[in-house]
This record gives structure tokens, C-alpha cells and sequence, in this order.
């Protein structure tokens, strides 16, 4: 499939496509602001469910990087690696969360975010030939976006001591 024919509707048939063959489930939220300029997703492993926040006129290209990217951390969820970063949501639902598991899911969440960034570049091609996948962390307004509202959300959890809000998302 040739990039320039890629469109939002054929990104989302296809992946619609292979979510449902890896049993994952795919909301969509369509909004209507341009406030954010790029696709947003959010991961919730325990539950096999991936929310992406769609924004009008949305490069296809990106769209299809970003459904790829949350479909790893469910890929890693189900097979242990980065385990603790991958749990931390699994771990407040079932009330286990401690403050060690806090700790280390900060401290390897960019990692574990990396790693997902490698496997998305490698397997995006699979699914739709002659696509790039631009890596997100290694993008300076990922990164803050992830130590600003992720990171610094649950480190404000740990350091308070209060329960962890519902938040579900790997971005
Ligand atoms: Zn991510």
C-alpha cells in the first residue's frame, strides 16, 4: 500500500482488524478540538482495551504508529516484560500496590516505553508496507508529557500516600 494512499479509515480498518485477531479490544473518542496536535492513545492491559483519542485531520501515518505503540504495551503486559511498569494499574485495581512497585515502575517506565517504541518500529511494516514508525520517546514533548502528567502523578501518589487515581494510561 502505497503511503500516500493511506487513509484514517484504512488505519483504523486494519488495525480494527488485527486487534480483534490479538483479542484486544479498541475504543474510540473522536473529538473536535485541534488543541492537541497529534494522536493520542492510552493502554489498559489487565482489561485488553486501548483507548485512541482521535483529533480531526489526523495524519493516518501517525494514527497507525500510535495504534501500534498501545498495542505493545499490551503485548508486554502479556508477556512479563517491564512487568512492574506494565502492572502498576492491574496492582491498584486489586489494592497491592505499594510503594516499591511504585518505585520501580517509575524508574523503568521510560525504558519500558523505549522498548515499546523498538518493537512498534519493527513491526509496523508488517502490517502496512513502506509505513515509518517515528519513535514517541525520543521526542522531547513525549518525554514531558510522560514525566509531567504520568511520572509526576504517581510520584505524588507514592509521596502522599494516597490512592492511586484511575488512571489506566501508558502514553
Ligand atoms: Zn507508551
Amino acid at each position: 500500500m502505497a503511503k500516500k494512499n493511506l487513509t484514517v479509515k484504512k488505519v483504523l480498518k486494519i488495525f480494527t482488524n488485527f486487534y480483534q485477531k490479538n483479542n484486544v479490544k479498541l475504543q474510540i473518542n473522536r473529538y473536535k478540538s485541534k488543541k492537541e496536535l497529534i494522536a493520542s492513545g492510552e493502554a489498559d492491559c489487565s482489561n485488553s482495551l486501548i483507548i485512541i483519542n482521535i483529533i480531526p485531520n489526523i495524519d493516518p501515518k501517525h494514527l497507525a504508529g500510535t495504534l501500534m505503540h498501545e498495542y505493545f504495551h499490551i503485548y508486554c503486559y502479556r508477556n512479563n516484560i517491564y512487568k512492574e511498569y506494565h502492572r502498576l494499574h492491574e496492582y491498584w485495581l486489586k489494592g497491592t500496590l505499594t510503594r516499591k512497585k511504585l518505585n520501580d515502575g517509575i524508574w523503568t517506565g521510560l525504558r519500558a516505553e523505549r522498548h515499546v517504541d523498538k518493537l512498534a518500529e519493527q513491526f509496523l511494516p508488517l502490517i502496512i508496507p513502506n509505513i515509518k514508525y517515528s519513535a514517541l520517546y525520543s521526542k522531547q514533548y513525549c518525554i514531558k508529557k510522560y514525566n509531567k502528567h504520568y511520572i509526576g502523578h504517581i510520584r505524588e501518589t507514592r509521596d502522599n500516600n494516597f490512592p492511586l487515581e484511575n488512571k489506566n494510561c501508558y502514553i
